[in-house]
């Protein structure tokens, strides 16, 4: 069976106190041997705070962005080992707030992936278009790029450590969320353009789905055969609403899928 994972993306929100608060409320609700992996990205300055109470939990935690280089002059940027020596286990490289609002390209996603994975670090790799794309028939078109641009520049054999999020760019922090139908057709193509390549990696390949899931969709969204949980922005600064999107994975692998 697939790893099914819920993953919450903090973006630029968060204190001392509150993420205290609501690590400490997910910490009440999340045992430590849990069937559908659970972890928060949070701002970098917080990853030791998140160390610090998620340590020998079932919670894992990660960072938002990393940088395409190890180290260097190169002012303001996150090293992935420097992540990886806060117990982090997660990265996300690619999501769409990088790609359209600091200049992210398909290469320097694919860059960071590879040092994301040099870290050894879980990157997760974050595809998908924008509703203009979408109305003009493009969506596999963009999908294709993505992903191809990952797998010329690491090799497929490198998704095996790593996870994918199909996030339509028109679905996040919108309120409009993909049909099921939509994201499992997005999720099906994906794991099929990765399967050209390798069919047993494409198959291991955790996809999640990211944009706008609540707690009321998450279900619904995640009985997808190629849906294997959520990359969750706004839902997961609320304990009680991201516990229930977690449960809705952890549902799913007690289906026994
Ligand atoms: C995201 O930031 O990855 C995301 C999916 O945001 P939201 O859940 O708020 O749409």
């Amino acid at each position: 069976m697939r790893l099914k994972a819920v993953v919450g993306n903090w973006k630029l929100n968060g204190s001392l106190a509150s993420n205290e608060a609501l690590l400490k409320a997910l910490l009440r609700e999340v045992p430590r041997e849990a069937p559908a992996a659970c972890a928060v990205c949070v701002p970098s300055p917080y990853l030791a705070q998140a160390g610090q109470l998620l340590t020998g939990s079932g919670i894992g935690w990660g960072s938002q962005d990393v940088s395409r280089f190890d180290k260097g002059a190169y002012t303001g940027e996150l090293a992935a080992g420097m992540v990886a020596e806060f117990g982090a286990r997660y990265a996300i490289v690619g999501h769409s707030e990088r790609r359209t609002l600091f200049g992210d390209t398909d290469a320097v996603v694919a860059e960071k992936y590879a040092a994301a994975r040099r870290a050894k670090l879980t990157p997760i790799f974050c595809v998908g278009e924008t509703l203009q794309e979408r109305e003009q028939g493009l969506t596999e078109a963009v999908l294709a790029r993505q992903v191809d641009a990952l797998l010329d520049k690491c090799g497929v054999k490198e998704l095996d450590g790593g996870i994918v999020a199909y996030e339509p760019v028109w679905a996040i922090g919108t309120g409009r969320t993909a049909t099921s139908a939509q994201a499992q057709e997005a999720h099906a193509f994906i794991r099929g353009r990765v399967a050209a390549k390798d069919g047993k990696v494409a198959e291991r390949l955790p996809i999640l789905y990211g944009g706008s899931v609540k707690a009321s969709n998450a279900t619904e969204l995640f009985s997808m055969p190629d849906v294997d949980g959520g990359l969750v922005g706004g839902a997961s600064l609320v304990a009680e609403e991201f516990v229930a999107i977690w449960r809705a994975a952890v549902a799913q692998v007690e289906k026994g899928r």
